[in-house]
């Protein structure tokens, strides 16, 4: 065990202290001002102070320095490594967003403010509003959603209100495709509509003569992601909008992933109703572990009627997040905005077509901002040898320094292994990381065991990840 390793109390030592400070009384000026302010427990009723002695680890300032340097090296995260994490969009945010989002001009807003003294952040909500709305090709957008599920369910919300509001009450079925993310059949269930899956073709796309018999008056609409979370483009999209349409349906767009169609293509032109983004997937905010996120929902013509007004939620939903949101789209402008997809697609295609004599490609077709692999052409099974199974690949990218990318997801491949570069890796971070995946794939193909056993260097093993999840020990 490295010394570091010990937990901050193994390193405590009675009386010793990260601080040293003259007492009071050596600067009679001091003294005298804080001649009652010293005890501070005065201050507090009695009945409010602690009974016995709070329990910190005794050390000395550069202990705590490295106590809390060490834990955060022991997590991966996209500022040590690349985090080719599929459907995460786990890119590089600029420092400069979190520096405005950090301004005290913004950051000491208080939420109960009188709205003629927050102008300036009402201001940045609509210029955002206006940005995503020429982004996405929708007509207005609200900010009350705190992540994309949230988003997901509000939009549904808004369809069931749609229908609703026209006595269409019969519509309670929802389309999914099987390729969907998860969150979009779990977020129908909650909005408490019944969920019909429609299958993908052998491309990996929507089959639409399977959709047609699955539409109907008792429709509600669809859930798309275009591409889907193969990253592919869904081609038959106007046709598909079409058939939706015509049967009184509506589309709903999950745009969690936009970063390969920005500036490129709408979802309001493809026949979408209603959208949401991840502003911290596609418009940096660092994300995972979590929050914060933002996940707006814009809608088009039809569904403009029923967006909530105001269209913040109290306290203005994720400000931060809108803010950090505002400024990369400012900063990118118009002109680099539209670069964003290409070099996401570049990215994607490049690693897709490099690695494909290594790893199985079920879908050997041009993808967008990602694609999916199934497991290891040559997995090393022989003479009573267990092959390396994608979870070995993807615990043997730590030892060398990289982030698994999303593993068995999407369910159509049995070891799916889904790949996105995103867009601000370097050409040298791309080779890098298809030299270690062409590395792994021989390691697996001579001797799968070290694969088993991986990861070898990370700062713990292979947990018993169902054990670790059901009885998580979460503190000493
Ligand atoms: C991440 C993601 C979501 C869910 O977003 P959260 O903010 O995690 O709720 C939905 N759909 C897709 C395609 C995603 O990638």
């Amino acid at each position: 065990m490295r010394y570091y390793d010990k937990l901050i109390f193994e390193l405590s030592h009675p009386g010793r202290t990260g601080y040293s400070l003259p007492s009071v009384q050596q600067y009679p000026f001091f003294a005298e001002k804080c001649s009652s302010g010293v005890a501070v427990d005065a201050a507090v009723p009695a009945n409010l102070l602690r009974k016995s002695k709070l329990e910190l680890p005794e050390v000395s300032e550069v202990d705590v320095v490295r106590h809390y340097t060490n834990l955060s090296q022991m997590n991966f995260g996209v500022d040590t490594g690349f985090y080719p994490l599929g459907s995460c969009t786990m890119k590089y945010n600029p420092k400069i967003n979190e520096e405005i989002a950090n301004h005290p001009a913004f950051a000491g807003l208080h939420p109960l403010q009188p709205a003629e003294t927050v102008k300036g952040a009402q201001a940045v909500i609509d210029g955002l509003d206006a940005a995503l709305a020429a982004i996405t090709g929708m007509k207005h957008f609200t900010f009350l959603p705190c992540a994309g599920a949230h988003g997901e369910l509000t939009g549904l919300m808004l369809m069931r209100e749609y229908h609703m509001a026209r006595n269409d009450s019969a519509r309670v079925k929802v389309i999914v495709p099987d390729s969907a993310h998860g969150t979009n059949p779990a977020s129908a269930a909650v909005c408490g509509l019944q969920i019909v899956e429609v299958k993908s073709g052998a491309d990996g796309l929507v089959d639409v003569e399977a959709l047609k018999p699955l539409l109907g008056p008792d429709v509600a609409g669809i859930m798309m992601t275009n591409p889907n979370t193969l990253g592919l483009f869904e081609r038959q999209i106007g046709e598909i909008a079409r058939l939706v349409h015509e049967c009184g349906g509506l589309l709903y767009y999950d745009g969690a992933n936009m970063n390969p169609l920005l500036g490129k293509v709408r979802p309001g032109d493809m026949g979408f109703d209603i959208m949401h983004l991840n502003l911290h997937k596609t418009f940096s905010t660092p994300h995972g572990g979590g929050g914060p996120g933002s996940g707006p929902v814009g809608v088009g013509e039809r569904v403009l009627p029923y967006l909530r007004i105001p269209q913040t939620s109290g306290f203005h939903g994720n400000f931060g997040v809108m803010l950090r949101a505002y400024a990369y789209i400012l900063m990118l402008g118009k002109q680099n905005v539209k670069m964003a997809g290409p070099l996401a697609t570049l990215s994607a295609n490049y690693i897709k077509e490099s690695l494909k004599d290594c790893y199985k490609l079920p879908i050997p077709t041009v993808c967008k901002h990602e694609f999916v692999f199934d497991g290891l052409i040559n997995d090393g099974a022989r003479e009573g040898k267990t092959g390396a199974t994608t979870l070995d690949v993807a615990k043997r990218l730590l030892d060398y320094g990289f982030h698994a990318p999303t593993i068995y997801f999407p369910l159509l491949f049995h070891q799916a292994l889904m790949i996105e570069p995103t867009e601000t890796e370097s050409l040298e971070t791309l080779d890098e990381f298809i030299a270690v995946m062409k590395k792994i794939a021989a390691e697996a193909a001579e001797d799968p065991d070290i694969l088993h056993g991986a990861p070898h260097n990370a700062p713990i093993g292979r947990p018993d990840e169902t054990a670790a999840a059901r009885n998580p020990i979460l503190k000493a």
